[in-house]
């Protein structure tokens, strides 16, 4: 019985020192190696979805499995719904009853981010959901401009304004990181992380986690950061383990034996992850 709020889990992060992925999963394998991953490393997990997979999968039941497999966890496990880009998807992941969601206004103008984060933390937390926003604009890793254009970084200043003016929970910032595969090896801006941790309370997120260094992702953690999506690099290693399954001849058509091959890969590269995030090997 481990379902905690995302907010409770990432303080208990900040406290101590390290950080958690956040898995972006999709169905009932990508839940369940990442529950296993944590239990095996007793250590905390962030499960989360994004709303666009709901042509696969519905927010409900994908919600259902993640809190299922949380309560029967030994470790602190929250379930988030990941960048919900407008009003109506972020309440209908409460309505689907996540325990936490993301709002992402940040390709709008900033007042109009600011509105539409306050609009959904309202709601929210009159529900007693807790509510990621973003600040500073994450693009995509295979545009260069976005991991290297300061202008879309988030500034420090605006930052404390922001979080004043609309309550949120948790701060996904832009600092060098991208979303999906990565044109060349982002290179993080250390010294505004550390302001950005040094003016803030809340905890702070990293989304385009995938193909970081490990050692930068360290150092993040040391910078103070808690929070770190991992998307694209889960479902490499999906492909990956199910592609090796399948080049051998004698595996052809044994579908069920290839889910069964991959769990344990997907779970180490889970753990992996844990492991690089928890750079003073805190335990629980
Ligand atoms: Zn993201």
């Amino acid at each position: 019985m481990s379902l905690v709020k995302v907010k409770d889990l990432l303080a208990h992060a900040q406290e101590h020192g390290y950080g958690v992925p956040a898995i972006n999963v999709f169905d009932y394998n990508s839940i369940k190696f990442a529950a296993m991953a944590a239990e095996e490393a007793k250590m905390p997990l962030i499960i989360q979805y994004f709303p666009g997979f709901d042509v696969h999968a519905p927010l409900i039941d994908i919600r259902n499995i993640a809190v299922a497999f949380a309560r029967r966890a030994t470790v602190p496990i929250a379930v988030h719904l990941d960048h919900s880009k407008n009003f109506e998807i972020a309440v209908s992941g409460l309505g689907a009853r996540f325990p936490s969601v993301m709002v992402d206004g940040s390709a709008l103008p900033y007042e109009e981010n600011v509105a539409l984060t306050l609009e959904v933390a309202r709601c929210a937390h009159a529900m007693g959901v807790d509510v990621e926003a973003e600040l500073g604009h994450v693009g995509v890793g295979m545009n260069l401009e976005d991991m290297t254009n300061t202008d879309h970084f988030t500034d420090p200043d605006q930052a404390v304004d922001f979080v004043k003016r609309t309550g949120a929970d948790s701060l996904a910032i832009a600092v060098g990181n991208a979303h999906g595969n990565y044109i060349r090896t982002p290179e993080l801006d250390f010294d505004r992380i550390c302001k950005l941790r040094e003016v803030l309370d809340i905890p702070l997120v990293m989304h385009g986690g995938s193909d970081i260094p490990d050692d930068q992702l360290a150092r993040a953690v040391r910078c103070g950061m808690s929070k770190f999506n991992i998307a694209t690099e889960y479902q490499r290693a999906f492909y990956n383990n199910m592609k090796d399954f399948f080049a051998d001849e004698s595996n052809s058509g044994a579908y069920f034996k290839a889910l069964r091959a991959l769990e344990r890969p997907c779970i180490d590269f889970v753990k992996s992850k844990i492991d690089i995030l928890n750079p003073d090997h805190y335990q629980l």
